[in-house]
């Protein structure tokens, strides 16, 4: 048994080295696993199934090949990719998964998440989020023409920008007290999720642990579970 997890990846058309890089990662990494797991932020921004850009095409082909090959794919949104919807799941094969989602590992109970639920002291992203989750909204901009959400997803980028630098690291990291009711009341040993760009696994009261993915950037990360070991992986891009 092998379990592979990614996440943001943040893929666009001005990185083509971290799209060659998850390619390469598909090929040669992904179909020895039984299940690939992202945690979110695969794109940069996605206004949805219908806009899929040259770029990232050969993208949904590779993820097609894979789930066609017996790897399982499961996607979980990120805060740049949340109206990935049903075409996309179609195309690629995998399957959408709901924010939190629970998985039985060797080592135990695991719960899965984006995690950009988990910084609660980022009172401001959480209101927008409110928003950009509310089904009925997202419905609705999913009707607008592809240069009108264009021009959303850009005036969100910028405005998330702009609202960041004022904000301390603290406040973009997860609230502990949050993790800690995640984690108590799913009834998990681990919380894997990705979102704040920090690798790393962290022991929290003993005996649980929160597994933090990397972003892919100068490297990429992954976390790779098999029956004997867990790993959190890290590797050169160039
Ligand atoms: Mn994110």
């Amino acid at each position: 048994m092998r379990i592979l997890f990614i996440s943001d990846l943040h893929l666009y058309s001005e990185r083509p080295d971290l799209i060659r890089a998850l390619l390469v990662f598909l090929r040669e990494k992904a179909p020895q696993a039984d299940q690939l797991y992202i945690l979110g932020d695969l794109f940069e921004a996605w206004i949805g199934d219908d806009f899929i850009t040259p770029d990232l095409q050969p993208v949904v082909s590779a993820l097609k090949e894979l789930t066609d090959n017996g790897t399982e794919l499961f996607f979980q949104h990120g805060n740049r990719d949340f109206l990935v919807g049903e075409r996309f799941s179609e195309l690629t094969g995998a399957q959408i998964l709901p924010d939190s989602h629970l998985l039985d590992l060797p080592s135990g109970k695991a719960l899965l998440m984006h995690g950009d639920q988990l910084c609660t002291d980022d009172v401001e992203y959480q209101q927008l989020r409110i928003m950009l989750r509310n089904p009925a909204w997202q419905k609705d901009v999913l009707t607008k023409s592809v240069e009108e959400r264009l021009m959303m997803a850009q005036q969100l980028r910028e405005s998330s920008k702009a609202s960041n630098t004022e904000k301390t690291q603290e406040i973009m990291d997860v609230n502990q007290d949050t993790v800690s009711t995640v984690i108590n009341e799913a009834g998990v040993a681990t919380l894997i999720h990705g979102h704040t760009h920090r690798p790393a696994i962290h022991t929290l009261d003993g005996d649980k642990r929160r597994i933090v993915l990397g972003d892919w950037d100068s490297q990429g990360w992954y976390f790779e579970v098999t029956d004997q070991a867990e790993e959190l992986i890290n590797f050169e891009i160039n």
